[in-house]
């Protein structure tokens, strides 16, 4: 491929192509990373904080504008994209504001005279980044991996390119030297040449289990820490005594923002028997309020998906779970990019939307016969990211909580990131955590100095 194609999703209409670095282009890039480690890294984090700082008022001042690239390339609703650049900001003077407490010195009681762990920046640090947030998931990484004093990398999806394009142009005009935040506009097969690099010394992939493998495994060969952030299949986990209509209020919302491509997205919805049908009812009342067409439309609350082979995929995994006996209660119908909010009923283990990650609006209920069972079918699933449990004892909700094999768990609240809780899987969702202090600590050298 020589260039890349930014295509509107909702309509399929081309708008932007961007040409592939060549390999001039990536040497350059890899060069300017390297000089601006040598000064960056000795900046203070004041210093850092001021671009960081500037970074969020740019991405305020052109909010607009901004979501109107994420719109456009990947579909989501405009005001979800507004809500997605404000998010980013917030986080920039979150570390902007947290990032020297986070990486003080800390006094370790040794036995010597004086014994401490310093923590210090490493290198440039490659992001392989999907396009479903196309500017969070850059920022979660970007904002502490700079404050700590690392330079960032960047090889976004290509279907992003220009969201890519535009973060970098950010960064310049809020004062980031040269070198500090690149794009690489690159194939799949270049990545080996950037993560070989001296310069580069970790890298972090969100993205598929197929491209986190694959990934680790150019790390592990080049002895470069690595970071998986990867799929899920959250579990929605409604107990008996839970307010059932807010629980189907956030379900559904949970599941069908972003048309259903979030990877923290309540996918399987765990219900006790006893009160499966209320649920279900509730569950197609929100339904019904979700209108779906063209994302720039503001009576939209439902755009299109990414791509169409995405669409696709999901129309199989739906139809081969309806083979297997799930009952399709709403929904179903798929239009080009367009995927109808769709409801499965009688969803198990061996089917397709409970085996695999479901990534666009596809809901599936399953059917727990108590508490204890309902934990086990959340943990029957092959990943490990976020979860919710709705009760109205909250102290039970906790219990229950510890029970959970993921990296996060909600009691009666929407699963979401946020910069001040670390973020991450556990099993095939990958390893590593992003954001709040474990974050930041991902990627800087942990250095332990004792004098006697
Ligand atoms: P994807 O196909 O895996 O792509 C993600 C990125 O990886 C893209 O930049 C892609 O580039 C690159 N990539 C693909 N193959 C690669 C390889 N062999 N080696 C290195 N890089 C490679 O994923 P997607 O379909 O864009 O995104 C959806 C997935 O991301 C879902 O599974 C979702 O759950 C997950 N996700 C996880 C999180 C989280 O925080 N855990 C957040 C958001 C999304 P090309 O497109 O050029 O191949």
């Amino acid at each position: 491929m020589s260039v890349f194609k930014s295509i509107f999703p909702y309509n399929q209409q081309v708008i932007a192509e961007y040409p592939l670095m060549d390999d001039h282009a990536i040497n350059t890039i890899l060069t300017d990373s390297a000089k601006a480690f040598t000064h960056w890294s000795l900046q203070s984090y004041a210093h850092r904080a001021g671009i960081l700082n500037n970074v969020a008022a740019i991405l305020r001042k052109e909010k607009e504008q901004l979501a109107t690239i994420i719109t456009n390339e990947m579909g989501k609703v405009l005001a979800e994209a507004k809500g997605e650049v404000e998010k980013c900001a917030v986080t920039c003077e979150y570390y902007a504001q947290n990032a020297e407490a986070f990486l003080a010195d800390e006094i370790m009681e040794a036995g010597y005279y004086k014994s401490f762990v310093a923590y210090q920046p490493i290198g440039a640090v490659l992001a392989i980044m999907p396009w479903n947030f196309p500017f969070w998931q850059v920022f979660r990484f970007a904002a502490p991996t700079l404050m700590a004093g690392n330079t960032a990398l960047l090889k976004h999806a290509p279907n992003v390119t220009g969201c890519s394009l535009a973060i970098e142009r950010v960064f310049k005009e809020a004062g980031a030297p040269k070198g500090v935040f690149q794009s690489l506009i690159i194939d799949v097969p270049e990545i080996e040449k950037i993560i070989s690099a001296d310069i580069v010394q970790a890298a972090t992939l969100t993205g598929s289990e197929r491209a986190g493998a694959s990934m680790a495994i150019l790390a592990g060969k080049h002895i470069k820490k690595s970071v998986l952030e990867l799929g899920g299949s959250d579990a929605l986990i409604v107990l008996a005594d839970a307010d059932i209509e807010k629980a189907a209020t956030v379900a559904i919302q949970s599941r069908m923002q972003n048309a259903g491509q979030s990877c923290i997205a309540s996918k399987r919805f765990i219900v006790e028997q006893k009160i499966q049908e209320e649920f279900v009812n509730q569950l197609q009342l929100q339904i019904q309020k979700l209108k779906q067409g063209d994302p720039f439309n503001t009576n939209i609350t439902t755009g299109p998906m990414a791509r169409i082979d995405l669409a696709q995929q999901l129309e199989k995994q739906m139809q081969n779970s309806i083979k297997s006996g799930a009952t399709l209660q709403l929904g179903g119908e798929v239009d080009g990019a367009n995927f109808n909010p769709s409801l499965l009923l009688n969803v198990k283990k061996g089917m397709a939307t409970f085996d695999e990650e479901a990534f666009g609006p596809v809901a599936s209920v399953i059917t727990a016969a108590d508490e204890q069972d309902a934990i086990n079918i959340a943990n029957q699933s092959n990943y490990g990211l976020g979860g919710s449990i709705w009760t109205k004892d909250v102290e039970k909700g906790i219990a229950l909580a510890r029970k959970v094999n993921s990296g996060a768990v909600f009691i009666n609240s929407l699963v979401k990131s946020d910069p001040r809780l670390p973020f991450g899987g556990i099993k095939r969702s990958g390893y590593g955590r992003e954001l709040g202090r474990h974050g930041i600590l991902e990627f800087v050298n942990i250095k332990s100095i004792a004098a006697d």
